[in-house]
């Protein structure tokens, strides 16, 4: 059964897409069944994958208005071997169709228990902001995987998202889990960030992914060809750092099933 992972801050640019897209592809080149949801308005998720974002027959925005069923809307992504359902700016116009909606939030758990059992993972590339379709991410989710810049900001608007976080798990997901937090765009050279990587180890200790990845002009480079870095440059740091947090990922997944 699926492990339903929302990648979610609703801090802007830390990392959210560039995460998903590669851990997509790094998770898909350990074997495993993976299913990306671009549930972004902005549609970087399905554009780093290579894809358009319109043209496709259906997008999130018909899965979560329950127009069709997710499996109608779910693409290949090639050559680097995981599915996409895409995202574009319709997820807006879902956005308010669904404020009226019965149900609202829980569109996206009910869609997505239809194909769950065919995916090991299923990411979820969650917008910057904490709305209604970043609330659907945390209701149908396990974890939520934090990416976290380390910068003097990076902790403001940390607590909101926790406090959402804790609200989902109390209401309507007891399953919910923080998966991670993730340290990206690292420079090891900059004393701030060490020091904000120190920081969030002390307060979150294992919670924060030991992999931390690197700031790396491959990572920001792929997607402007449409390719996540294993398969646009699969020797440099940023591709090695994303499958190292695979990696990762599977071991811890591995131990707490034992
Ligand atoms: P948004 O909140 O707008 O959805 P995001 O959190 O999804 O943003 P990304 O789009 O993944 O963030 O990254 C923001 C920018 O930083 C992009 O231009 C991306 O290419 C670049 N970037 C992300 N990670 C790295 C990295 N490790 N090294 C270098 N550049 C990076
Ligand atoms: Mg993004």
């Amino acid at each position: 059964m699926g492990k339903i992972i929302a990648v979610a801050n609703q801090k802007g640019g830390v990392g959210k897409t560039t995460t998903c897209v590669n851990l997509a592809a790094s998770l898909a080149a350990a074997r495993k069944k993976v299913l990306l949801i671009d549930l972004d308005p902005q549609g970087n998720a399905t554009v780093g994958s290579g894809l358009r974002k319109d043209g496709h027959r259906y997008s999130g925005c018909e899965v979560l208005l329950d127009e069709v069923s997710i499996r109608e809307a779910i693409l290949s992504v090639e050559p680097a071997g995981y599915d996409l359902v895409p995202g574009n700016g319709d997820l807006t116009a879902a956005e308010l169709k669904l404020m009226e909606a019965s149900g609202r939030e829980q569109r996206l758990r009910l869609q997505l228990a239809r194909v769950r059992d065919e995916y090991d993972y299923i990411l979820i590339d969650c917008p910057p902001s904490l709305n209604i379709l970043t609330l659907n991410a945390l209701v149908a989710a396990h974890g939520v995987l934090i990416p976290i810049q380390c910068e003097y900001y990076a902790l403001e608007g940390l607590t909101a998202l926790l406090n959402t976080i804790r609200r989902v798990q109390s209401r309507v997901n007891k399953e919910l889990q923080i998966e991670g937090l993730l340290r990206t765009m690292f420079d090891p050279r900059n004393n701030l960030a060490n020091q904000v990587g120190a920081q969030l180890i002390q307060h979150f200790k294992d919670q924060v992914y030991r992999t931390m990845i690197p700031r790396n002009v491959r990572l920001a480079e792929a997607p402007s060809h449409g390719l996540p870095a294993l398969q646009y440059d699969r020797s440099s740091r940023g591709a090695i750092a994303y499958r190292a947090l695979a990696s990762e990922m599977i071991r811890r997944h591995q131990r707490s099933a034992a």
